[in-house]
This record gives structure tokens, C-alpha cells and sequence, in this order.
């Protein structure tokens, strides 16, 4: 939700008059444009590969220099699946084939003063060998590769990787 206190102006008629109704529509009360906020899509992959998991450090706010599991948003006519191999193949130019779903948790993600409320699906990749992989340095500075076994859920940048680290260990006890 963005900042209800603040002045809205619509997108459509100009005027200062866009005002939050409730979650995540906001009503223009000059022209009656309405605006939904909706939840928006994300995917994120947990790569495993002899017992290690593949982690990136964040090259960007919000939650610059922690880290974070490789993914990013869905695009327009994407499903999951897809958007996943993009931001693979964009993000560490890692080309995957099968993912296995595993859980979807909800975060919250500030951008540039913006709140964006987010449905973050998972999704496991199994690797037999570890890949060459190459950095896209404007949104990973770099990745680690850390034992399954000591990896700490709260070394993760976002509450839905928080949940979701928490739940993998514990499937994978
Ligand atoms: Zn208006």
C-alpha cells in the first residue's frame, strides 16, 4: 500500500484527489478511476546440488547486501515456470530444465518509497555438478554456494525467504 497520508494524484484527471479504499484500491474522487494495488508475482529457486544451496547477495535495495534465493518478478503472460528459467538464465545465466514446486509464502517489498505486497512462489532445482556461473552484477553482486546444514534462515533478506529456508530444513531434516 502506498503512504495514505500522503497526497495521491490520479494517473488519469491530474487531480490530488486519489484516496485509499481499504487494502488496495484507491478511488479518484474528482473523475471515479479506480486503482487496484494487487498482489503482484514472484518466483524464487532453491538450487541444491551435493548437499550445498546456491545463494546470491542482493546488488540493490530493498535489502542490499543480504542474501537471497535467485528469482525475481513474473512478467506479463508469463507462468511461474517461465519467469524462473528468465530470471536463471538473466540473473546467473544458469539454464535449468525440471523445477519441483514446493510453497508459496507472501512478503512485503519497499521500492522506492512504494509498498509492494508480493506472493513469492518456490522452487527446487537439483543440480548433479556445479555450473560456470556468470554474475548480473546490477542485481547480485555474488553467490555462494553454503552446506545445507548450516545455513541459518535468518541470514535471508525477506520474510518469505525467512519462511521458506525454515520449511525447507525442515522437510529436508
Ligand atoms: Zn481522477
Amino acid at each position: 500500500m502506498m503512504n495514505a497520508h500522503s497526497t495521491l494524484y490520479c494517473v488519469k484527471c491530474a487531480q490530488p484527489s486519489l484516496v485509499n479504499q481499504g487494502q488496495k484500491a484507491y478511488r479518484c474522487h474528482s473523475c471515479d478511476f479506480v486503482y487496484f494495488h494487487n498482489v503482484a508475482a514472484a518466483v524464487s529457486a532453491v538450487v541444491v546440488c551435493n548437499g550445498q544451496m546456491l545463494l546470491v547477495e542482493r546488488a540493490q535495495q530493498p535489502s542490499e547486501g543480504k542474501l537471497d534465493f535467485p528469482g525475481g518478478f513474473v512478467d506479463y503472460d508469463e507462468s511461474n515456470e517461465q519467469a524462473l528459467k528468465r530470471e536463471l538464465l538473466e540473473e546467473l545465466q544458469l539454464p535449468i530444465g525440471h523445477m519441483q514446486y514446493l510453497f508459496s509464502y507472501p512478503n512485503s517489498y519497499l521500492y522506492k518509497d512504494v509498498l509492494y505486497s508480493t506472493l513469492d512462489s518456490f522452487f527446487e532445482i537439483h543440480l548433479s555438478t556445479k555450473p560456470a556461473l556468470v554474475l548480473q552484477q546490477e542485481e547480485v553482486s555474488r553467490y555462494l554456494w553454503l552446506d545445507v546444514s548450516n545455513v541459518d534462515s535468518n541470514q535471508l533478506a525477506f520474510v518469505s525467504g525467512q519462511h521458506a529456508m525454515a520449511a525447507y530444513l525442515r522437510n529436508n531434516e
